[in-house]
């Protein structure tokens, strides 16, 4: 078995074994692709949601927020296009009789293409030591030039065709790179067919005088609706942005990789209002911006990369993609698209409601253009618990398992471990958690040893471990460990809470962007 997939199952069951993520309705044999997140998980998710969301409204006084419903007035999915073109190309396997979408199973061949060039660079690493210069090898290396000419030229041609809705094209392609399904290893492929992703249902109890609904695909179209309910009762003026988290439902046909891609997910949406003209400035600025939050949790500059769309979308004039790698390669994290005036005119025309902005500096009135940055919270959960996760090999010889959740993130801040279960160490362990309960989540935990107790911690993702021994009796000092070193210090019990909240509070974290 390839070793990136040795990587996803240690991720998956390590999810499972410390109450992050479980399978939804596991006891009758799970959902495809639905997943429940466990004591633990729910607080990391709210956690990211909250960096999120400080960033981009407690932050930017020209940003607020909104929590719209999840269902809307079925013209809105009419007038947004998705009834017409939130579509999947889907292809299927004769002999494995897999469905698979045809844009991925092109995609998947030219990651491997990238992954041979990234392959070359550590040889050449290697080979030239300090004096390897990366970039001037990808531009000369004659071996990389040709594999970086073969995989653009392949994401070219698919772009066209699925712009152009030439689905026979997209097939001929599949066949001609000489495609197999992972699965059978076979060449046999049906033709390529259009699939609807919107989850239908029903709004009022009569047949005959029911509604039909969708559940939402994107959250991004609740906040187009009250666009001009916002900018007036807020008295918002041009650029602003309405931000908004919230659930989303795609009837994903390739729902495979744990919570990257699931049919229930949460996204965080942003849409940002701006002048028409200046939409490419923005575009850059929220890029920038956007990167920035992520460098900001420290998970690797290394681990990202943007990706510029071909294939824009119905809506779109630029877009592009934060990837991150992920324990199966680089994908997708977060969209940042500049969707013109595209949203609002087409509310405007379905509704007959003029959805317009008086600019007072211009004096007349205009749709605005909106510039939009679109990231899954499930596939940032997914992101900071698969980079967190290492095996460590220590000095004595042995391993140990770690969850370096970025300590603003992590779902419980400190343990609280009495050496002994008496002689009067539980009750200061006690009362040092009612002190630090008010402002973090702590555990208490006495079983075990207390090396035992670490790793456990270790396992769990806790950045901080408080050790009550008879010392603590004597002089009121406590060992404060410190996850990601294992460093051990003596410190003033009345010191722990400021120890503590200097490394877990958001604003220390949030100034880094
Ligand atoms: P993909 O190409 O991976 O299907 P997309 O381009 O359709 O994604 P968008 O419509 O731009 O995705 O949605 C914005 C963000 O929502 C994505 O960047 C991703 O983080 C998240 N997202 C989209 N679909 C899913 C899903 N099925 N499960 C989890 N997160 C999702």
């Amino acid at each position: 078995m390839a070793k990136q997939e040795d990587v996803f199952k240690k991720v998956i069951s390590h999810a499972k074994e410390y109450g992050y993520v479980f399978q939804s309705s596991e006891i009758y044999d799970g959902l495809s692709a639905v997943y429940d997140y466990a004591q633990n998980g729910v607080e990391l998710k709210k956690n990211i949601r909250e960096y999120w969301w400080q960033a981009m409204v407690q932050l930017n006084d020209n940003i607020v927020g909104i929590d719209a419903a999840i269902f809307m007035h079925p013209t809105t999915w009419k007038a947004s296009g998705h009834v017409d073109a939130f579509n999947d190309p889907l292809i299927d396997n004769k002999d494995s009789k897999k469905r698979y979408r045809a844009d991925v199973l092109v995609e998947d061949h030219v990651a491997k293409i990238e992954a041979k060039i990234d392959k070359e660079v550590t040889k050449a690493a290697k080979r030239f030591g300090d004096a390897f210069d990366k970039d001037q090898f990808l531009a000369t290396n004659q071996r990389v030039l040709d594999y970086q000419a073969k995989a653009d030229g392949i994401l070219k041609r698919l772009g066209k065709s699925l712009e152009n809705e030439d689905l026979a094209d997209v097939k001929a392609l599949i066949e001609e790179l000489e495609i197999a399904c992972p699965l059978s290893g076979s060449k046999n492929w049906t033709d390529v067919k259009q699939f609807n992703l919107m989850f239908g249902t029903k709004l009022g109890a009569s047949a005959d005088s029911a509604m039909d609904l969708y559940l939402r695909p994107e959250t991004a179209q609740g906040i187009f609706v009250n666009f001009l309910n916002v900018q007036k009762t807020g008295r918002m003026k041009i650029p602003f942005g309405i931000a908004q988290t919230g659930k989303a439902f795609r009837n994903e046909i390739v729902a495979r990789q744990f919570i990257f891609r699931m049919r229930e997910f949460e996204q965080m949406e942003m849409q940002y209002f701006i002048k028409p003209g200046t939409q490419q400035e923005w575009y850059e600025k929220w890029k920038e911006k956007r990167h920035k939050w992520h460098l900001s949790l420290g998970m690797g500059e290394e681990n990202y990369r943007f990706h510029d769309h071909e294939k824009l979308a119905h809506y779109a004039d630029a877009a592009a993609d934060i990837e991150f790698k992920f324990p199966f390669g680089f994908k997708e994290l977060e969209g940042i698209h500049s969707r013109t005036d595209f949203d609002l005119s087409q509310h405007e025309e379905y509704s007959g409601k003029k959805l317009q902005y008086f600019d007072p500096e211009e004096n007349k009135s205009y749709v605005p253009y909106v510039l939009e940055t679109s990231i899954g919270l499930d596939r940032m959960f997914l992101a900071v618990f698969s980079n967190s996760l290492q095996e460590e090999e220590l000095e004595n010889g042995t391993t140990r398992t770690v969850l370096k959740i970025p300590a603003v993130l992590a779902p419980t801040k400190a343990a609280i471990l009495p050496l002994l279960k008496r002689d009067g160490l539980p009750e200061v362990a006690q009362k040092l958690i009612d002190e630090l309960k008010w402002d973090f989540n702590v555990v208490y935990d006495e079983k075990d040893a207390v090396g035992r107790r670490y790793r456990r911690q270790d396992a769990a993702g806790t950045p901080f471990c408080i050790t009550v021994d008879h010392q603590t009796l004597e002089d009121e000092t406590v060992t404060i460990r410190h996850r990601d070193t294992m460093e051990q210090q003596r410190i003033k019990l009345s010191e722990v809470k400021d120890i503590i909240s200097k490394e877990v509070d958001m604003r220390y974290w949030l100034q880094k962007i």
